[in-house]
């Protein structure tokens, strides 16, 4: 679609670029109905008006682009950078994700050799390499929704589409999370249904491993939610409190520190049931992983997240205790030790929490009392030294009067 020359622009195309940069999209829209204005032409470099949209970071800007047929896999750039290169590296997730869901290639590389995602990861733009690694696009699971071949019905009902999409798109893959998301999707409380959608998760997980570019990663993924949907429905079959049952198994932490000690097994067992040994990453995660002794840093989600979605400092942002999310901002009121998203989160966790908050307390304000007695010490110190000053100040004075 990129017919257009490089640096082969019309007197209102350079105004384009120019509006780009000043972020007027209401004149840059009219400067896209002009005749002599082609949605895909190229600058002296060949970049198109969405790749330097995208780059200067101007999200209104792309969608109107992408609105007039902006192609968002053109390759014309001196450099090979395509516009999810530019999103990438412009640190917006928002436009990473609009570009993605434009169909933007991932697996293309520029002329370095280096994929949108890396590009991303050398500037250090974590955010956007999780956008960019953990995305799987609607039309990819609808091909899921019509029957195949000889197939006499699609192997995932065009309803369980929406809801199973939500879960592939999740960035917290906390299982916890994941059991939640299932819950709150009545379409997906049955356990046929949710057979149905494991089944399609370890197919797409398949074709991920076998496909010429292969990516391990979403591979990773996908075998690992096909994982948690088979405890679902192993749950659903075996226990009449449905999926409770295994949300409290999850979360229940042993005695003596309140770890949860099935979620991490659960974990490590999803990781070493991956179907495929030789592959990279299968192979980083169990070297990192199997030292650790149970109960001790990284867990195996902290290891799996890492892997996945890229992000780094997992551990610095506040994360609920009970569900993961990020950006909890509740405090138990009494050991002011774990966070929670919300009120219903922190319930959850109560009947597991209330064993070991009081010993939490104790353990804070034992610290709080050691750290207020090492200010104090230092304080005292500080006094002493103070005054050591002052004696010198002193003695020095009176030498110096003493001198005159
Ligand atoms: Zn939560
Ligand atoms: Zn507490």
């Amino acid at each position: 679609m990129c017919a257009a020359k490089k640096g082969d622009l019309s007197p209102s195309e350079k105004e384009l670029f120019d509006v780009i940069t000043t972020g007027n999209v209401q004149e840059a829209s009219r400067l896209l109905g002009c005749k002599d204005v082609r949605v895909n032409c190229l600058d002296e470099y060949g970049m198109t008006p969405l790749m330097h949209a995208a780059y200067k970071g101007k999200a209104d800007m792309c969608k109107l682009l992408l609105r007039h047929g902006a192609d968002v896999n053109c390759n014309h750039h001196e450099h090979g950078y395509t516009a999810l290169m530019f999103a990438g590296l412009s640190g917006k997730t928002d436009i990473t994700w609009m570009m993605l869901d434009a169909g933007a290639e991932t697996d293309v590389v520029n002329s370095v050799g280096r994929t949108a995602a890396q590009m991303a990861a050398f500037v250090g733009q974590h955010d956007c390499v999780t956008v960019i690694n953990n995305f799987f696009s609607r039309a990819r699971l609808d091909y899921y929704t019509k029957a195949q071949g000889l197939e006499k019905e699609p192997k995932l009902p065009p309803k369980l589409a929406g809801p199973l999409h939500k879960i592939i798109m999740s960035t917290n893959l906390n299982p916890v999370k994941m059991v939640l998301l299932v819950k709150e999707n009545p379409l997906l409380a049955s356990p046929s249904a949710l057979d149905k959608c494991r089944r399609v998760m370890e197919l797409i997980c398949e074709k991920c491993m076998k496909q010429r570019d292969m990516n391990e990663v979403l591979a990773m993924k996908m075998h690992y939610i096909s994982c948690v949907l088979a405890k679902c429905v192993s749950f659903l079959n075996e226990r009449d409190d449905q999926l409770d049952g295994l949300v409290k198994s999850l979360l229940k932490g042993r005695d003596s520190d309140g770890f949860p000690v099935y979620q991490e097994k659960f974990i490590r067992e999803c990781v070493r049931k991956f179907p495929y040994c030789d592959a990279t990453l299968l192979q980083q995660l169990v070297r990192s992983i199997a030292p650790v002794s149970i109960g001790n840093d990284p867990t195996a989600l902290s290891v799996l997240t890492q892997a996945i979605t890229g992000q780094v400092g997992f551990m610095d942002a506040e994360f609920c205790t009970t569900c993961g999310d990020k950006g909890a901002q509740k405090r138990c009121s009494i050991c002011k030790m774990v966070t929670y998203c919300g009120q219903a989160c922190q319930k959850l966790h109560w009947f597991t929490h209330k064993k070991v908050c009081k010993k939490l307390e104790e353990q804070r304000e034992e610290h709080q009392a050691q750290s207020n007695q090492v200010t104090e010490e230092s304080e005292a110190v500080d006094e002493a030294s103070e005054s050591m000053k002052q004696l010198h100040v002193d003695a020095n004075s009176q030498t110096a009067s003493a001198h005159q």
